[in-house]
């Protein structure tokens, strides 16, 4: 019963670990008002297809007014979830400023931007339980082989949360995030697919694997729902012990 009634927008939520929000408060919540907002709209119709309660938003977080305009319209949610995210995979001594532009404005200028108009909604509205639950990673920690710009992007967003947590939480708005290890989804198959290049990382795992998608949502809902209602500008791993 914990989000019943809850309008929660989900970014990223066409495939990967977003997908697995929307498919996890579909399946086991009653009465949760599901917003999932992604880029490609043949995943978020395949979504929709499965799940015609759910309202979709197809939108390129690149674009910041368009994503501006399309979040202004859904009017009051009660709790936002920033999972969008890319990893574009450099050597340091190749990155172009292209894939820096890309990258930092999806993992961080687009949070900062959808949130400012969802906070702002929020306040407006003076909603109860409100909470933001931004998915960062290990990277914001850890130096990961062709990941500098990546990993910079995410120790960026940890930072972005506890600013916000900072500024929301006098406004009843809880801010959190997630630091997940690999998952094998699009973006982990693509990173971490070759064992040369994730046999070094499992290694440093004392659970001795990666993570399953449904094990970061668990985490991702506790931080969204009341029973993390004294929770606030805080980082959770779900990395099966990589960062001790
Ligand atoms: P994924 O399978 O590649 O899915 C990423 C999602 O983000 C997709 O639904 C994609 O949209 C959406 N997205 C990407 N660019 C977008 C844009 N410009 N506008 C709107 N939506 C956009 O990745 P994932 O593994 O689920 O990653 C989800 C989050 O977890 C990311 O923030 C990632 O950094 C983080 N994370 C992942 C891992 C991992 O190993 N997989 C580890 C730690 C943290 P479409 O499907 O609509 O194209």
């Amino acid at each position: 019963m914990e989000f019943q009634n809850k309008r929660i927008l989900v970014t990223g939520a066409g495939q990967g670990i977003g997908r697995a929000i929307v498919e996890r408060l579909c399946t086991q919540y009653e009465e949760v008002q599901v917003i999932a907002l992604s880029k490609t709209l043949s995943n978020l119709e395949l979504l929709k297809h499965k799940y015609p309660q759910i309202q979709i938003v197809q939108v390129d977080l690149q674009d910041w007014e368009s994503t501006r305009r399309e979040v202004s319209k859904l009017g009051p949610v009660d709790i936002l979830i920033n999972n969008a995210g890319v990893a574009i995979l450099q050597p340091f001594l190749d990155i172009d400023e292209n894939s820096f532009n890309s990258v930092f404005d999806i993992n961080v200028k687009a949070v900062i931007n959808i949130s400012q108009v969802v906070a702002k909604c929020m306040i407006q509205h003076n909603i109860q339980g409100a909470a933001i639950v931004n998915v960062s990673s290990v990277a914001s920690k850890a130096a990961l082989t062709h990941h500098t710009v990546y990993c910079a992007s995410k120790a960026a967003l940890d930072s972005v949360t506890r600013s916000m947590a900072l500024e929301l939480g006098p406004h009843n708005i809880r801010v959190n995030s997630v630091q997940p290890t690999v998952v094998m989804t699009q973006m982990g198959q693509m990173a971490w697919s070759d064992p040369s290049k994730s046999g070094p990382v499992l290694s440093k795992i004392p659970l001795g694997r990666f993570s399953k998608p449904e094990e970061v949502v668990d985490v991702i809902l506790y931080l969204a729902g009341p029973k993390s209602s004294m929770v606030h500008g805080v980082h959770i791993p779900v990395d099966g012990g990589f960062l001790i």
